[in-house]
């Protein structure tokens, strides 16, 4: 394992992302603790040093896992990092919070009592890292909002110890909203977690935001490097030209090694759910060995011959609301199979499960709302059940 810095705080620079943890079965949110320990182990015993959770991984449940999890281990033997979840949350007057998308429902609280709930969930008395979740066009009014004063109460936690390093983490912010936050909050943040991977490298202008990052003199922890997946299983046709240079690397060792010669990236996370997964990203992480840039033009063309697609990284925010069950990140799978030519789907899988049936939504919007990708869900919905039932199949 190599490692990077943030800050004063040394880093491994593949981290353990814990959004994906293994689960007890694929309709519910919850873990597999014994398998999920033992990948937590490998990975403390292979050099991982940063862990990476949320308020609302899991359904809730991340947080108190790791919390569980790394107990056994010295707490300067890891870094563990977790968000506050300001973009599911509505102001409602006093300082009080409401919760809103998928955490709709739960009880009202305050900045000082989503804090303190996940210091006693994680069972630590100091998060190494803290990040705004999702800051975003719509989020910022919330984060800024003076009456409210969030980020002046991390500051003050930061001033208490009981927060290292404080950042946060954006999804489909601009590069120049990013940019004009930390021209705004100069000095206060310290590190950016973003979606950075070959294919939103011009996409989602992934590029434009790490360069924003470093006008700032800012690190960097990548989330998405291999896109929820997506550039894991490429196009047989796609996955043929880089097997030609490297018989032995995977599709995910290829997006991986892309990232590794951007010298903002401290940390890389990756939600591994497998000890295959686990195992092999140590070994991509074990000395960097970046892309020639002959390689990177092959990533390029590939990434080329995506951009057709709905950009969903299976991260699961849309699917506790909606009121129909469907398993949404499935079924995008499906509508990108399809425009992807992939006519190996045979048969109808809405047939043999109705959560995989789009015809099912009900336009409710409710998934929409809380996508961090701004995808047009119901539209899908409604297309691929057009896909799938219509001429052609
Ligand atoms: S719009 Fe459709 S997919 Fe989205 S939450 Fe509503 S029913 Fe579910
Ligand atoms: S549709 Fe959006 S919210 Fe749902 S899994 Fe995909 S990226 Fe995440």
């Amino acid at each position: 394992m190599y490692y990077s810095e943030i800050g004063n705080t040394k880093v491994s620079a593949l981290g353990m992302g814990n959004m994906r943890l293994p689960k007890l079965d694929e309709q519910s949110e919850k873990i597999d603790r014994e398998k999920a320990q033992e990948i937590i182990d490998y990975a403390m015993s292979h050099g991982i040093t940063y862990y990476d959770t949320a308020y609302r991984y899991h359904g809730g449940e991340s947080e108190l896992f790791i919390g569980e999890a790394l107990k056994k281990y010295p707490r300067d033997s890891f870094c563990l990092a977790t968000k506050f979840p300001g973009h599911m949350m509505e102001k409602k007057g006093g300082g009080v919070l409401g919760f809103n998308g998928m955490l709709s429902g739960m009880p009202d609280s305050t900045v000082a009592g989503v804090f303190a709930e996940q210091l006693k969930k994680c069972q630590v008395d100091y998060f190494d890292f803290y990040l705004l979740h999702n800051v975003s066009e719509k989020s910022i009014p919330l984060y800024t909002d003076p009456e409210l004063d969030i980020i002046n109460y991390f500051i003050r936690q930061k001033e208490l110890g009981k927060i290292r390093h404080l950042g946060f983490s954006s999804h489909a912010a601009s590069a120049k909203t990013i940019d004009d936050f930390l021209t705004t909050y100069e000095g206060i943040f310290e590190f950016v977690q973003i979606q950075l991977n070959y294919l939103d490298w011009t996409l989602q202008d992934a590029k434009g935001k790490v360069e924003a990052i470093a006008k700032h003199g800012l690190k960097i922890v990548v989330m998405e490097g291999v896109r929820g997946g997506r550039l894991a299983a490429l196009p047989e046709e796609q996955m043929a030209k880089l097997t030609a240079i490297r018989p032995d690397d995977s599709a995910p060792r290829w997006a991986l090694r892309w990232l590794q010669d951007i010298p903002q990236i401290a940390v890389v996370l990756s939600g591994m759910s497998t000890m295959d997964q686990i195992i092999e990203n140590v070994e991509t992480f074990e000395a960097p060995a970046p892309l020639s840039a002959q390689e990177k033009d092959i990533l390029y063309g590939i990434a080329d011959s995506l951009m057709n697609l709905v950009p969903c990284t299976a991260c699961r925010y849309c699917t506790e609301g909606c009121p129909m069950e469907l398993e949404i990140p499935k079924i995008i799978a499906t509508y990108n199979g399809v425009k992807n030519g992939d006519w190996t789907i045979r048969y109808n899988p809405a047939e043999e499960d109705p959560s995989l049936d789009p015809g099912r939504c009900i336009s409710c919007g409710s998934c929409a709302s809380v996508c961090p990708q701004n995808i047009a869900i119901p539209d899908i919905m409604a297309e691929t059940a057009a896909m799938l039932t219509g001429p052609g199949r």
